[in-house]
């Protein structure tokens, strides 16, 4: 081996940082794979040496899923899409392809994934692997669309799945915490690329909440955002549309982009910090201070908008039916709170999938997601919050905070022993381990 390709595959490396800066590690090496047979050279030899493996995405996780004290492997060399299949509408991509550039890639050959979470800064396989999810009536997650899986194994032998081939491994690697190997390619279901119209409208906490099940009978896409402090409530409802292409005006104000991931909310939020007695009132002015629009585009960017503001997270998946209470309980408990929220809660649903550890695996499910601006303490306003979700059942987003361990997670996956089973049979040294893991899967 070159000295030159020696130091891109392997170099001692300084500390790793997720996007939230609250996730720090320091790996003994990096590594840079550039195809799937460097990839799995590095996991063999990393095992020979006894040394842990972890292969990370953007870092777009809050927990500390994908940190590790070993070789922390880097997925910049291995992107791009290797095929595209026309008949069986499918295209497979190597794992570390940013999200935005799959959907660009598909958008320019007519094509399209058919649902996606807020953001496309992921990896695909850091998406896939956390059970990255929007908001959906009738379609899934990310890791849902997928339709094959090459997995490089703790032994370094690549391993490829599906419904028909290795199924027990494809059940579970779709949504597979990093536990099972490192994922070197993703075949994922598209189709032809289609326009959403996206309907966005302010209401009150009452009404969304009363309308709740109609508003998601109702639409594809139906999702909200919940302004502590106020009754206050915006609301976005996203439905195929014949078209034609009417994207957002420039000045329209909305929550996405004019609030949610602009200057203006990162200067709300300071003030926030700076005088957390002013938070109820700001609260109140901004989220009055939204209006409704309507329009028309291609689906990442009706989905998909820039999150630059920093912020910690945490989101539960309860059984559909329990939201709208745990959503009242979680708003009384703020009420009678000193606790100062200048972040909104939003609210997604999606119908039950066949994923061993999805957060929806066999049920219907809402995402309630509570947020704190980075810097401001957040411990309090979560755990109360956590309570009120794990007593309706709740399953915590793989790559959200939480402080679930293992025997409660067990409890609530009825499949829990079918993913730790394959699990020992696929890596039994732990290769893929880090503490993050010994907590949730419990060794
Ligand atoms: C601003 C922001 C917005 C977000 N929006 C949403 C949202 O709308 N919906 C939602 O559900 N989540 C959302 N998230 C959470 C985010 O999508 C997940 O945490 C996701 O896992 C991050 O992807 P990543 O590429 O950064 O992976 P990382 O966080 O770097 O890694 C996540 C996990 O994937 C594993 N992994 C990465 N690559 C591989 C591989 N090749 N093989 C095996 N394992 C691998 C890592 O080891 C780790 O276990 C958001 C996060 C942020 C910061």
């Amino acid at each position: 081996m070159s000295s030159a390709s020696r130091t891109r595959k392997s170099r001692s490396s300084s500390t790793w940082r997720n996007w939230a800066g609250n996730v720090a590690a320091r790996p003994v090496r990096e590594a840079r794979p550039a195809s799937v047979q460097e990839l799995a050279d590095t996991v063999r030899g990393a095992a020979e040496e006894g040394l842990r493996v972890k292969t990370v995405g953007t870092g777009h996780s809050f927990t500390s899923i994908a940190a590790t004290d070993g070789v922390l492997i880097r997925p910049d060399l291995l992107t791009g899409i290797r095929r595209i299949d026309r008949r069986e509408l499918t295209v497979t991509v190597e794992s570390g392809t940013p999200l935005k550039r799959l959907n660009a890639a598909l958008a320019r050959e007519g094509l399209s994934l058919t649902n996606m979470g807020d953001i496309m800064e992921q990896t695909v396989a850091g998406a896939t692997s956390t059970g990255t999810h929007g908001t959906g009536r009738d379609s899934a997650s990310i890791a849902a669309q997928i339709r094959e899986l090459e997995l490089v194994t703790a032994d370094g032998r690549v391993l490829t799945c599906s419904e028909k081939e290795n199924p027990e491994v494809f059940a579970a690697a779709r949504t597979g915490l990093g536990a099972l190997g490192v994922v070197s390619a993703i075949t994922f279901a598209v189709e032809p690329i289609f326009l959403l119209t996206a309907r966005e409208e302010p209401m009150t906490f009452d009404r969304v909440t009363s309308e709740f099940d109609a508003l998601h009978a109702e639409n594809e896409h139906f999702e909200f955002y919940w302004f502590p402090h106020t009754g206050n409530c915006s609301t976005k409802r996203n439905n195929r549309s014949a078209g034609p292409a009417a994207p957002p005006g420039r000045i329209s104000g909305w929550i996405e982009d004019e609030f949610l991931s602009n200057g203006l909310f990162q200067v709300v939020n300071s003030i926030g910090r700076a005088v957390p007695a002013s938070v109820p009132a700001i609260a109140k002015v901004s989220s009055r201070a939204l209006s409704a629009r309507t329009y028309t585009d291609i689906p990442y960017k009706v989905f998909t908008s820039p999150r630059r503001v920093r912020f910690l997270e945490m989101e539960y998946a309860l059984p559909r039916e329990a939201a709208v209470a745990a959503l009242r309980e979680l708003k009384a408990m703020v009420d009678r709170s000193p606790l100062r929220v200048s972040f909104p809660v939003e609210v997604r649903t999606a119908p039950a999938d066949d994923i061993t550890l999805s957060t929806a695996s066999g049920r219907d499910s809402a995402y309630i997601a509570v947020h704190m601006y980075r810097g401001t303490p957040y411990r309090s306003y979560f755990t109360a919050a956590e309570r009120i979700m794990t007593a309706h059942g709740g399953r915590p987003h793989w790559g959200k905070l939480h402080t679930r361990d293992a025997g409660y997670l067990a409890d609530v996956y009825p499949r829990f022993g079918e993913f730790t089973a394959l699990r020992d049979r696929l890596d039994p040294e732990r290769v893929f381990g880090n503490d993050y893991l010994r907590r949730v899967l419990g060794a």
